[in-house]
């Protein structure tokens, strides 16, 4: 298990153990390791939506997940994020 953002490796703590979603303890990141996460799922942590206005920096966080869409159809989607808002600021 490794942060995809940091390469931590230590630490990394189960934020769902369903759906097998983690976090890094060190720059935050959350992320998935396995398909396990539906589309619908993946928007409670970070919603299918642009955030409108800046924010600093240092308050965003990197996703990366993996996930189970509809006609079994996987689909990732990956980026910083806010996390106090749950909107996008930046794929990839
Ligand atoms: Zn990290």
């Amino acid at each position: 298990m490794k942060c995809p953002a940091c390469n931590r490796q230590k630490g990394i703590k189960e934020v769902t153990p369903m759906a097998w979603v983690y976090e890094c303890p060190r720059c935050g990141a959350i992320f998935n390791d396995r398909p396990h996460l539906y589309l619908g799922e993946s928007y409670e942590y970070v919603l299918p939506y642009w955030a409108k206005e800046d924010v600093p920096v240092e308050q965003l966080r990197y996703y990366d997940f993996t996930c189970l869409a509809s006609g079994n159809k996987i689909v990732r989607r990956h980026g910083w994020y806010d996390p106090e808002t749950k909107l996008i600021h930046q794929t990839g």
